[in-house]
């Protein structure tokens, strides 16, 4: 029952009560088999779907929840959740609820750390981070179309705190400038997408006047949260800034909408390579079923899946992460059923700034004249390692 109840959610016929959805979800089947295309891009407008909901007691009367637990949480971090959001998650539920509703768990974690990368210690200029030697994290926004919960920085990211001004931009340039070892730098932010495209651009214009600056990359989870703020005239101007690179962020099947599809086409077809970034989240993705599901459907829409995170240890976190054996389960069940071109490396961003640690599973039984190794089947194989000349 409650499963013929999910399908009909899903397609719109039936609504229920959002208080129920968690229940719902629960019951719902996590491997999606849908055909990839909702066909909900041609029932809500863009300007609808681009507006935000950023109040507790919004929020609280469109799920029909109550106020308080979402007030509470608000008081320390901030809330922000897309239209177009709110209906994925009016369709699918508990997976996408848990990444954009406000959690009395978030006040509860007592083991996360403030600034868990250590980014604040790594900054010699207030909005660039410098942990690695030919590498750079400028932080150019401080909002995004959605504040998920789950966010490393989530200290300051929509804060009023977090002041991105000309002055501090001209600083982290200006440390590009002179240090030429830097060849590769990342904007983020907040999300960079979220930006007036005039700013944005002076700011890939800034970057392409270093001459030490080689790539530049985005780190954006626009295409996902609010992809219909990716326009033609966006991709025609990011288009100008090549070699430019674009890291998105889906971290559930169900965010692979037709807008999503138009959003990344759109990127793609301005000669943009597309990598995904996801997170191993509890209660939305730690099975390797659905998360095989998203890497099938990030290739269709011409997204190279490159990271499968394993969760900072972000306060305010501690109800998503997983354990580290659980990522090494899903990796394990990809590699060898899965195409090699949607397997991302699972890595860890190590706590205090030690920077990315890929953790794969074991596959080496005996290193020593003969390779002995493990197939994904669990099968014991042999190579020789010695070179007789
Ligand atoms: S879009 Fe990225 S930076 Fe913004 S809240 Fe979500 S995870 Fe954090």
């Amino acid at each position: 029952m409650l499963r013929s109840r999910y399908f009909l959610a899903r397609s719109g016929i039936v609504c229920y009560s959002l208080k129920r959805l968690p229940a719902l979800c629960m019951a719902a089947p996590r491997h999606f088999s849908q055909p990839i295309l909702s066909l909900r891009a041609e029932t809500m407008s863009n300007q609808h779907a681009s507006s935000f909901i950023t109040t507790p007691e919004h929020l609280a009367q469109i799920l029909d929840i109550p106020v308080e637990p979402l007030r509470a949480v608000h008081a320390v971090y901030p809330l922000r959740v897309s239209r177009y959001y709110l209906d994925l998650i009016k369709q699918h539920g508990l997976p996408l609820w848990r990444q954009a509703v406000p959690d009395l768990q978030e006040l509860a974690d007592s083991v996360g750390l403030i600034d868990p990368l250590n980014e604040e210690n790594l900054s010699p200029v207030p909005c660039l981070v410098h942990k690695y030697p030919d590498r750079a994290l400028l932080l150019v926004a401080s909002e995004c179309a959605m504040y998920c919960r789950f966010c490393t920085r989530k200290r300051k990211v929509g804060k009023p705190e977090m002041i991105i001004d000309d002055a501090a931009l001209a600083a982290g340039l200006e440390y590009l400038s002179r240090t030429p070892a830097i060849s590769d730098v990342l904007i983020s932010g907040g999300d960079p997408l979220m930006l007036p495209l005039a700013r944005l651009e002076r700011i890939l214009k800034a970057l392409r006047a270093i001459p030490s600056i080689a790539t530049i990359r985005i780190g954006t989870r626009v295409p996902c949260t609010l992809p219909m703020r990716v326009t033609p005239r966006l991709a025609a101007m990011l288009k100008k800034y090549h070699p430019l690179y674009i890291n998105t962020h889906f971290n559930h099947p169900a965010e692979i909408t037709a807008e999503a599809e138009l959003a990344c086409a759109r990127l793609a077809d301005a000669g943009i390579p597309l990598g995904c970034q996801t997170v191993l989240l509890r209660g939305v993705n730690d099975d390797a079923e659905i998360i095989q599901e998203l890497l099938y459907r990030l290739i269709r829409i011409r997204v190279k899946p490159y990271y499968l995170f394993q969760a900072d240890l972000t306060k305010g976190t501690a109800h998503f992460r997983t354990t580290v054996d659980n990522g090494l389960a899903i990796m394990r069940h990809l590699i060898g059923r899965t195409t090699g071109l949607a397997v991302p490396t699972y890595a860890l961003d190590a706590p205090g700034g030690g920077g990315k640690i890929p953790l794969t599973p074991a596959y080496i039984h005996h290193l020593g004249e003969v390779l002995e190794f493990i197939t994904y089947q669990g099968q014991i194989c042999s190579y020789p390692n010695r070179i007789d000349s």
